[in-house]
């Protein structure tokens, strides 16, 4: 049962007992929801990294958030909402004068015409404002369910988990999901819907997002000074286990737990 190891016992590494198949659908729901309670302790203030102030600044900075960091996507969104503040300004907008602000966030040309065929999509089908069901923010150019979801949680309050790959990489690292779901966000999405309460959908991928950047990296996670660590399956198996060696990896800020 995975109650019989005792905190101390859990983080040898290899010795989760997840890692024998010893889950029930019902611990595994719980373990998923403590392991939202502990990231709310060591990251109260989870947020969304992008800077917005309207649902259509949020649209167009998840837009052109793919493929970079929010940091670089952080640095041309001033210029870029003071020149287009409306729907409209961008359906109008030179490709050529959008590409020029929006260079250092790659892919520029591909975003570029996103952006303006998102600002004509936006004034034709549904009067220059952002839509809030899921179908229509989908029907967007360059808006797939995460950018939807992102949009939906953080401008207009509605439940929504986000599924980008660091949340796919905690996801699997923590084995909240079945290794068959691989990289299908659809299929993740559903899964940890079923896990997580739908009120905390929006903070815990907030909270798995913070996770991922500051701790559990890609390559060599910070599993010494993980807050999650005794929920962790994988702790030790990737990243080290000394916490003086793991917190030279953490990147950012975070509270004890
Ligand atoms: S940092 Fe290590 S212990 Fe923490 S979630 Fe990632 S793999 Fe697990």
């Amino acid at each position: 049962m995975s109650g019989s190891l005792t905190p101390q016992q859990r983080r040898v590494p290899g010795k989760h007992p997840v890692l024998k198949g010893e889950e029930s659908p019902l611990a595994r729901k719980r373990r998923a929801r403590r392991i939202n309670r502990t990231l709310a302790k060591a990251f109260p203030d989870a947020h969304a990294e992008l800077d917005f102030s309207s649902p259509l600044e949020l649209l167009v900075a998840t837009v052109l958030s793919a493929q970079t960091t929010d940091v670089r996507v952080n640095q041309v969104t001033p210029a870029l909402f003071r020149a287009y503040p409306t729907a409209a300004d961008y359906a109008a907008a030179s490709q050529a004068e959008v590409e020029e602000i929006i260079r250092p966030t790659g892919f520029f040309r591909a975003k570029a015409a996103n952006l303006i065929g998102l600002g004509q999509k936006l004034v034709s089908d549904f009067g220059g404002e952002v839509p809030v069901a899921l179908e229509d923010l989908v029907s967007l150019p360059g808006v797939g369910r995460k950018t939807a979801h992102v949009v939906r949680g953080n401008a207009f309050g509605r439940p929504g988990l986000t599924v980008d790959t660091h949340f796919q990489r905690l996801m699997h690292r923590l084995k909240l999901i079945d290794a068959s779901l691989g990289s299908n966000a659809v299929k993740i999405e559903h899964a940890v819907a079923e896990l997580i309460e739908p009120s905390e959908w929006t903070m815990f991928s907030h909270r798995i997002i913070f996770e991922g950047r500051r701790v559990c990296h890609a390559k060599s996670p910070a599993c010494g000074v993980c807050p999650i660590a005794y929920d962790c399956p994988s702790f030790g198996l990737e990243g080290p286990t000394d916490p003086a060696e793991a917190a030279k990896r953490v990147k950012g800020e975070m509270e004890q737990v």
